[in-house]
């Protein structure tokens, strides 16, 4: 294994017998299951090294995943990297040498350089599954060497059967078991759980102390290391559609979800703040005294943008795992109309209230098979369509216009401020699709 090398990866394509349609309360769900076209969950480190500033991410895989990382996350010259890929070499890959003694020399000398370090992340990849290289073992031994300095945990980032941000939902997941326990008496918690921009996060704990919620931890913490505690008086708010995972490790903790729309564009933002509001007994007059001019000023702004997009068509190909709350908030608040919402996994619970909001003729569609999936986008030619990176520019090349869905998650998109930011992430393209026509 050759260490802490930091270099687009492989989208991964699997084919598979096509399942027969589904029907989900009533409305039929189309279900795919052929050749793939996604990134793999180790794009997640992208925005959790971020985010987690004392936590450092170890991908242990090939060439390409190190070729991924630094492709997607440019190389950083002037600053100390906080993901590095433990290269594993041929004679890994034949199991010439134990992968485990190899791996212990690479963290401790890791370790040693970085003292700055206090949560290594052990990021499993597909060459490191194929081998079966247990990821598990290798944190439970390392960590008993170096805490409490250092907590180690792992999680898989791999390709096989995964969409990219799942890689967020597997790293919170990892989380959940080492937060501290909430005691049984101890009075109600707010957890808001997913990674959002630190200035997004700020903005809606203010809104939840001024609505007199206090008590209100997030996951991820920016410090890695200053978990939330959890317990049964715990009730969490998702701010991504993604987390299943991770909301079932909660639950197993005692944690119980707050049911709302997720905080996209007005509606959305208010519905899942109100959700917190009348779990924690705030007052209607104080609740709209708080959260009243925010939603104005997203009501007006999305106003603007409204005459731009009302009644264009928008197809959603599989991919972030965004598409039904987007959809939503763009059918809703903007008028536009859903063709098609394909997404690699439709978690029914955590979506039931976003599903409602659908009309009767949206298809929705449930896994991926790129070649059907095309098909139709060329048959339904919408004037928008929402895809992976490596689909855009060939549909381009056809004539339609694209809008990357990776971009909606590197891009600060909740709540009543960015609104119209996120309305304009769609209408960029319609504009400049309508110059180069004139
Ligand atoms: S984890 Fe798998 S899909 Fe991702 S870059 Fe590495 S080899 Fe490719």
């Amino acid at each position: 294994m050759s260490a802490l090398d930091i270099l687009e990866g492989c989208a991964s394509e699997l084919a598979e017998a096509a399942p027969p349609a589904a029907r989900d309360g009533g409305r039929p769900v189309l279900r795919e299951r052929g050749q793939r076209e996604v990134f793999c969950g180790l794009t997640g480190i992208i925005w959790l090294h971020r985010k987690m500033q004392d936590a450092f991410f170890l991908v242990v895989g090939s060439r390409t995943c190190a070729h991924l990382l630094q492709s997607a996350a440019g190389v950083m010259i002037f600053a100390e990297p906080r993901f590095a890929t433990a290269i594993m070499e041929e004679r890994d890959l034949a199991g010439m040498v134990d992968a485990q003694d190899e791996l212990d020399r690479v963290v401790n000398r890791l370790l040693e350089r970085r003292p700055d370090i206090r949560t290594l992340f052990l990021v499993g990849s597909c060459p490191s599954e194929v081998i079966k290289l247990d990821l598990a073992k290798a944190a439970q031994r390392l960590g008993a060497v170096h805490m409490p300095r250092v907590r180690i945990l792992n999680y898989s980032g791999s390709g096989i059967e995964t969409t990219f941000t799942q890689g967020e939902d597997a790293c919170l997941a990892a989380l959940v078991p080492v937060m501290p326990a909430l005691p049984a008496d101890a009075p109600k918690e707010l957890l808001i759980v997913g990674s959002l921009p630190d200035i997004v996060e700020d903005q809606f704990l203010r809104l939840f102390a001024q609505m007199g919620i206090e008590r209100v931890g997030v996951l991820p913490a920016r410090n890695a290391r200053d978990l939330p505690s959890i317990g049964s008086n715990t009730r969490y708010l998702l701010a991504q559609p993604f987390l299943g995972e991770t909301a079932m490790a909660l639950e197993r903790r005692g944690a119980k979800r707050l049911d709302a729309l997720f905080p996209f564009g007005a509606q959305g933002t208010t519905s899942w703040l109100r959700a917190a509001a009348d779990e924690f007994g705030v007052d209607n007059a104080l609740f709209e005294r708080v959260v009243g001019p925010g939603r104005e000023r997203a009501r007006i702004a999305l106003s603007k943008l409204r005459t731009q997009l009302a009644g264009k068509r928008i197809s959603f190909l599989p991919d972030s795992q965004l598409e039904v709350p987007l959809a939503r908030f763009l059918q809703d608040e903007l008028g536009m109309e859903l063709v098609e919402v394909g997404t690699p996994y439709l978690h029914r619970a955590h979506l039931a209230r976003e599903l409602e909001r659908f009309g009767p003729d949206v298809r929705l569609s449930e896994g991926q098979h790129v070649e059907r999936q095309l098909d139709r986008v060329r048959a339904d030619r919408p004037d928008i369509t929402v895809c992976g990176l490596g689909l855009a520019n060939p549909l381009e090349a056809e004539g339609l216009t694209t809008k990357w869905a990776i971009e909606l998650v590197f891009s600060p998109i909740h709540g009543f401020e960015q609104a119209a930011d996120l309305a304009e992430l769609f209408a960029r393209p319609l504009r400049r699709r309508d110059m180069l026509e004139v």
